[in-house]
């Protein structure tokens, strides 16, 4: 379902727990806490992180990330490493430079003004170019403040939070992810990507730690790029077909084609 946790309908007694992080609705949790444990074997749980960057680091790895392959916003990202010797250096470099250093990225016209903003904003809010205070702050708070900033969502908040330094407890949804989540029936069909955030948190255990929601967002997103395809998931040899709707309906079809062919 589509309602978002901590809505009018939940009594106060009901959110007891933390803040975005309440029971699930329609008993969602069993289910996705059953996803987990299949897949953990699969892909090999716990999973490895794949970053050390400092949070504000992380921050500027993620925006350059918006739909574009993982290769080419490395790539860009080790050029901004590369042309500017810290923060500080970009956020005063003219914009049509940025824009060409990051030149590989999708959008680069609308990702450098919006890095030069971002990064302009932090430093007024805080008075330094600096994330590191974040790591004192609860979760919740610590999203709280990054969303208030223009052009940062619930996912580029919840990826400085879990994948930088901070190792903190979030949940990022990337597009597999969500896809897979989507198709298992964790969310509804018109959910989309932002919304799903604080649904799919919702679903798992309140006091799971980093490393445990981490392995939750790696698992589904692999598990999206290796076995449920974008056009034609490989339901066959999927460990949830069993709870995933979308997989037996794709069965079912296959069934009734082959005894149609055969008759
Ligand atoms: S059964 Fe098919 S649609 Fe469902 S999760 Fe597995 S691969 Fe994806």
């Amino acid at each position: 379902m589509a309602t978002a946790p901590g809505h009018h309908h939940l009594h106060s007694s009901a959110r007891r727990a933390k803040p975005q992080a309440g029971p699930a609705p329609d008993g969602l949790a069993d289910k996705a806490l059953e996803i987990h444990r299949r897949l953990c074997p699969v892909y090999g749980c716990p999973i490895p992180y794949f970053h050390s960057l400092d949070p504000l680091s992380e921050l500027v790895s993620s925006l350059l990330s918006h739909r574009t392959r993982n290769a080419d916003s490395g790539r860009a990202f080790k050029s901004l490493r590369a042309r500017y010797p810290d923060w500080e250096a970009l956020l005063d470099a003219p914009v049509e430079d940025l824009e060409t250093t990051i030149a590989g990225v999708t959008w680069p016209e609308l990702k450098a003004p919006r890095i030069q903003a971002i990064l302009r904003t932090v430093k007024e809010r805080r008075g330094a170019l600096s994330l590191d205070f974040l790591a004192e702050m609860h979760v919740e708070a610590a999203r709280t403040w990054l969303e208030a900033i223009p052009g940062i969502g619930p996912k580029t908040s919840a990826a400085v939070l879990s994948f930088s330094v901070l190792r903190m407890p979030a949940l990022p949804v990337d597009s597999h992810h969500h896809r897979v989540a989507q198709r298992t029936g964790l969310i509804g069909s018109r959910v989309d990507v932002g919304p799903s955030h604080p649904i799919l948190r919702a679903q798992l255990p309140a006091d799971w730690s980093a490393q445990e929601l981490y392995d939750n967002h790696e698992l589904l997103m692999l598990h999206g790029q290796q076995v449920c395809f974008h056009h034609n998931p490989a339901c066959g040899r999927c460990v949830l077909l069993d709870l995933c709707p979308t997989g037996r309906a794709r069965q079912d079809e296959r069934r009734m084609a082959t005894s149609r062919g055969a008759s």
